[in-house]
């Protein structure tokens, strides 16, 4: 084969990709690789352009042995790292005086390490809010088995934490379960008709009682009547109340939980018709450098707080992903000592 045509074919692969041959020297290379590697670096040898150890290892060993090799690159750009899987195949026939030749492609894992160090935080996580109230039932266990045993009063008071602790479990578990539906169908766009001021209605009618307790004034502030929009009807109430229970949860300080209706017939954030809920409170707030990452899972700007009202730290983020599969968004706005304002749009 000319080297014409071997730089022709390496041209074509979808991946950046060079040829070394027998005289360890790069015979042909793709756009790709002259970006990741540098320009010109077509008859140079190879270990003056891949300086990483392990790539030379394996270019010269699948070389020498005329088989195929795998190894990792990696490379910074000054501002992030990139990961590359390196497969080095051995090419029969080709190079100088045919001797063979060595076809090295890299292809970029950031994203699939990415997405597997997300899966380990993420079981870490679990496991971590698991294990507190576990811990905390089995000592109860422990001590109503022992020095608790003959003592009714105190067996009493540590059944009612072991009651809190279990149920602190199972409202993690519910939300793990949700969050994992949510997930999966994040794809599948919601056909439902619903009506949307009735679903606001019946969904703070339903926290009353729980705004009620916390001394909050629970509101709908509407101005339209009925607003017919596609979505699927359990999720929206599924984003409402998270919402709203946050605004009574966290902000029950402020005395007040509004939720504004605001509809458009042309949202500047939807470029068409869309309608804003809004849920108002006017408790602490939160400090600006939480925001970003406040729909993260397991993100808490106040862990403390959090933890002692039986907080799971998923609320938000059952919240933005259901957003994001009705094709919404979802901004969030906070001044300390104001109070916050959660704002969800939407497409009508
Ligand atoms: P959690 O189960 O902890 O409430 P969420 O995902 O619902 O988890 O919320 C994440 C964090 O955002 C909370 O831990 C809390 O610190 C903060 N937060 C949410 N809503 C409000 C609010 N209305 N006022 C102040 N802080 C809030």
């Amino acid at each position: 084969m000319t080297e014409d045509v071997l730089q022709e074919i390496v041209l074509a692969i979808p991946l950046p990709a060079l040829v070394v041959d027998q005289t360890e020297r790069i015979i042909a290379a793709n756009t790709d690789a002259t970006s990741l590697l540098g320009q010109k670096i077509v008859g140079r040898h190879f270990a003056t352009i891949l300086r990483q150890p392990q790539v030379l290892d394996a270019i010269e060993q699948a070389l020498t042995s005329k088989s195929a090799k795998k190894t990792r690159h990696l490379s910074n750009d000054g501002a992030q790292d990139t990961a590359y899987e390196v497969e080095c195949r051995y090419l029969n026939g080709v190079g100088a005086a045919s001797g063979g030749a060595v076809m090295v492609t890299f292809q970029d894992t950031t994203h699939l390490e990415h997405a597997s160090q997300m899966r380990r935080d993420f079981v870490a996580n679990v496991s971590h809010e698991l294990r507190t109230p576990l811990t905390a039932l089995m000592g109860f266990i422990e001590t109503l088995r022992g020095p608790a045993r003959e003592d009714p009063a105190a067996r009493d008071r540590f059944l009612k934490i072991m009651a809190d602790e279990a149920n602190r479990m199972n409202r993690l578990v519910g939300d793990l379960l949700s969050l994992n539906r949510v997930e999966s169908e994040e794809r599948v766009r919601p056909k439902q008709q619903l009506e949307l001021t009735g679903l606001l209605q019946s969904t703070i009618n339903s926290l009353r009682p729980l705004a009620e307790d916390a001394g909050v004034v629970l509101s709908l502030d509407v101005t339209n009547g009925p607003l017919s929009i596609t979505g699927d009807g359990d999720q929206l109430r599924q984003v409402l109340t998270n919402l709203i229970e946050n605004g009574i949860k966290y902000g029950a300080s402020g005395g007040s939980v509004t939720v504004r209706v605001l509809p458009a017939d042309r949202d500047p954030a939807m470029r068409g018709p869309a309608v804003r809920i809004q849920v108002i409170d006017k408790g602490p707030g939160i400090d600006a450098v939480h925001l970003p990452r406040l729909t993260e899972r397991f993100y808490r700007a106040d862990s403390h707080r959090s933890r002692q009202l039986g907080g799971t730290g998923l609320g938000l983020a059952i919240v933005k992903h259901i957003v994001n599969r009705h094709r919404g968004r979802l901004r969030v706005e906070s001044e300390l000592g104001k109070g916050s304002v959660f704002t969800v749009i939407l497409p009508r």
